[in-house]
């Protein structure tokens, strides 16, 4: 086994603190990636607190994590030593039912192994992930990295970049259409980019008025302080497509009503208590309301590429390990600009 040395939370209401565990042996299709860089995903903070109720402890969160290839099996053959690698969201699934079949592992009919508060496929050995200075993963897990690419901005787009690039594929968002984005956190932020960069026109929903010019910088066309309700009532009808990232608590009627004719509203953000919808929201101008889940491997070196091409990253503040409460305070607070990386040198 090989030792490992991460941060773990040891209970939902403990500080994340030094841990020290073992991952398996490199095996014949597997890869030894020393992690660089881990980004901070509001999810690892919603699971290090037990806020969606299905913690597994001790918990080495990260999910965002981008490493140097140090070792491979016998049988791999994606990767050589010296590669940048990324490893998202999950490490395993079946590979084999209809869901895997189609590219979408992470809902695997059998079991999608996520990167942490997790298990492995036996559905037994638990899985921890990227605030650890290595991880061993199956090559068809991991993704190609562009090595020309800053690492540190590139690593939240194996999750904040996944989720937001998905649905707005999906509904084929497109030059002359206006899109929304609500909340501007890692997953809004990369949304912003991502939208503008199909060619659409962005509107920016937030809480904080603050991050107007940072918004624009982004590529957002328009900024709305949504605490302010006249500020969205000339909106009402006008949009194609509204991606909605809020962590916490809020009305989504008040966002559905804007959609026009055919529009769609895609969640994303995973607050900790259920919402409330209003069925003429979606009655009104057949609307749809809809939710994506992260996305599968294909689709998320497709999301790679696509950002290497279109020289997109994360804006992010790199931090030490010891700094991760703070970080976490800091992104509760929504005051994160706009993706907390730890730089995983600082484990050391
Ligand atoms: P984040 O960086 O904390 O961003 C969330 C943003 O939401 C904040 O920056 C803030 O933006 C806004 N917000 C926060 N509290 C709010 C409130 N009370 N009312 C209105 N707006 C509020 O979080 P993230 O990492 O982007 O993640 C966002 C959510 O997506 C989390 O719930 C996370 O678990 C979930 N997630 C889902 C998937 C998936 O596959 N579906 C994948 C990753 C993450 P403003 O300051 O602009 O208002
Ligand atoms: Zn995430
Ligand atoms: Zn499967």
């Amino acid at each position: 086994m090989l030792k490992t040395n991460g941060y773990a939370a040891q209970t939902a209401t403990s500080k994340l603190a030094p841990f020290e565990f073992e991952r398996r042996e490199v095996g014949a299709g597997d890869v030894l990636i020393e992690i660089l860089f881990c980004g901070v995903c509001h999810s690892d903070i919603h699971q290090a607190r037990n806020e969606w109720r299905n913690s597994i402890y001790p918990m080495v969160p990260g999910h965002e994590i981008v490493g140097r290839v140090k070792q491979v099996g016998v049988e791999v053959s994606k990767f050589k030593e010296g590669d940048i690698a990324g490893v998202g969201c999950f490490t395993d699934s079946c590979r084999s039912c209809e869901n895997c079949k189609n590219d979408f592992e992470q809902f695997c009919l059998v079991h999608c192994s996520q990167t942490y508060n997790s298990t492995e496929m036996d559905k037994t050995t638990p899985t921890f992930g990227g605030y650890s200075n290595q991880i061993v993963v199956d090559e068809n897990f991991a993704l190609k990295i562009f090595a020309t690419q800053n690492l540190a901005n590139v690593a939240p787009l194996l999750c904040a970049g996944i989720t937001t690039y998905s649905p707005l594929k999906k509904f084929n968002v497109r030059e002359g259409q206006k899109v929304g984005v609500v909340g501007l956190g890692g997953l809004g932020h990369m949304g912003v980019k991502l939208a503008a960069s199909m060619g659409a026109e962005v509107t920016v929903f937030s809480t904080s008025p603050s991050k107007e010019q940072d918004a624009r910088k982004l590529g957002a066309h328009n900024f709305v302080v949504t605490k302010e309700p006249e500020n969205m009532k000339p909106l009402a009808g006008k949009f194609d497509f509204i991606l909605d990232t809020v962590s916490a608590a809020h009305d989504l009627n008040m966002y559905l009503n804007l959609l026009k004719l055919n529009g769609a509203m895609v969640i994303v953000g995973v607050p900790e208590k259920p919402a409330e919808v209003q069925a003429f929201a979606l009655i009104g101008n057949n609307r749809t309301l809809a939710g994506s889940g992260i996305g599968g491997i294909a689709e998320t070196q497709e999301m790679l590429d696509y950002c290497a091409a279109h020289d997109i990253t994360s804006d992010v503040e790199i931090i030490p390990i010891q700094q991760i409460e703070e970080a976490y305070e800091r992104t509760i607070k929504a005051d994160v600009r706009y993706r907390f990386v730890i730089d995983m040198q600082s484990l050391a």
